[in-house]
């Protein structure tokens, strides 16, 4: 059998490709290029999809987790709270409004922020709050909103990884005050480049948001405050309303996947399952597994014709861009060990009960062989 990927976008995107190009030419027909029509009728698709009354499009993930601080009002000298064990882009957005990154360690279990831990990370200057729904589930909501109620601080959800999840019945990105997604190409809803958005139910937040994204211009050439560029291209709205109609099936093949996955690999020595927690949609962005040993198995696996990856190598605390913050490994011990121990397996919704079933049988092999 041939190498099984660790993702493969050609076998998604196969069967759309008329549409795809037939909306090219409206794009191209239509000189609606930055922002517009297409743009437009995606946010209200979206927002539909999340169940808020309004979606904001914007450049990338990273902008949307930043324009919704910047809208917050989080500023120089401010605290925001998140996850060590996220991609970077969650901390550079709190570091780009000028505030400080502060971690809180996640739960062994679903790998996102632990709650017990959060009230203590909270100080007069924390002026948000961001959960990050890792691999696809949604964090642990109900409690990080009854404290951040509490304390009047606004929640940002980060759910770059879980478009389409649920958490208590409600759909990431609906949950906080605002909800930030990233389509970037490998993302479970992805564009033909970089793309992302802002979910709200808060027309002010909304509105401030669409001022940021446009240079600051409430009105052409009139310049209300100091924004930025980060609208999404015209390009990247049509594929996204395309791509958006089979997400919904997208995600339940990659749960119907994941659970293939736990079936066969249930009881194996050496190897921690993900969970999903009680009450959650889990939407397996990533299907990751945790073993000893790891850089030795996704070697072995990879000489074996099983592509896998690792999110993430290192926490963000202890990446050499943030050395400055003065935290050292021991200070967020399950971010860490997982960090030393997660294999992501391939997943995408394309992926056959064959290719599933050569993964497992590699995996154990390889395993057992790393144990010794
Ligand atoms: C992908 C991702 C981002 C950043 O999104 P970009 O579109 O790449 O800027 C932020 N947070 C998480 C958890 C992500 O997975």
């Amino acid at each position: 059998m041939s190498t099984v990927p660790f993702l493969d976008l050609k076998a998604h995107h196969a069967p759309l490709m008329e549409e795809f190009v037939q909306a090219f030419r409206q794009v191209v027909e239509t000189n609606a290029f930055a922002g517009g029509p297409f743009v437009a009728k995606f946010e209200t698709e979206f927002a539909a999809f999340c169940g808020t009354p309004y979606a904001i499009a914007v450049g990338n993930g990273t902008d949307a987790l930043w324009l919704s601080l910047l809208a917050l009002g989080v500023g120089a000298g401010d605290e925001v709270i998140t996850a060590p064990n996220s991609f970077m882009a969650t901390a550079e957005a709190i570091t780009y409004c000028g505030a400080k990154p502060v971690f809180v360690d996640v739960s062994e279990s679903t790998y996102t922020m632990d709650p017990a831990l959060l009230e203590r990370a909270i100080t007069p200057r924390t002026k948000a709050i961001i959960p990050v729904h890792l691999f696809g589930q949604v964090a642990n909501m109900a409690p990080i909103l009854e404290i951040a109620r509490r304390r009047g601080i606004p929640v940002v959800e980060d759910a770059c990884q879980a478009h389409g999840a649920k958490g208590g019945g409600r759909v990431a990105g609906s949950i906080g005050q605002t909800g930030c997604f990233s389509f970037y190409p490998g993302k479970n809803l992805g564009a033909f480049g970089e793309a992302g958005a802002i979910v709200t139910s808060d027309a002010d937040l909304k509105a401030r948001i669409m001022t940021l994204r446009d240079h600051g211009q409430a009105k052409r050439y009139y310049h209300s405050m100091v924004g930025w560029n980060a609208r999404m291209d015209g390009i990247q709205g049509a594929v996204l309303s395309i791509k958006l109609r089979g997400l919904a099936a997208a995600n339940e093949a990659r749960r119907a996947h994941a659970t293939l996955y736990s079936q066969l690999l249930a009881g194996t020595p050496g190897i921690i399952l993900p969970q999903t927690a009680e009450g959650n949609e889990h939407v397996f962005h990533i299907y990751a597994v945790r073993v000893k040993n790891r850089d030795q198995v996704l070697q072995a696996m990879a000489q074996r014709g099983v592509n896998c990856a690792i999110h993430y190598p290192v926490p963000i605390h202890l990446q050499e861009a943030y050395a400055f913050l003065g935290l050292k490994s021991g200070s967020y011990p399950v971010a860490e060990r997982c960090a030393g121990e997660f294999l992501s397996l391939p997943m995408f919704p394309e992926l056959s009960e064959a290719q599933i079933r050569k993964v497992v049988c590699e995996l154990k092999a390889c395993v057992a062989e790393a144990r010794g």
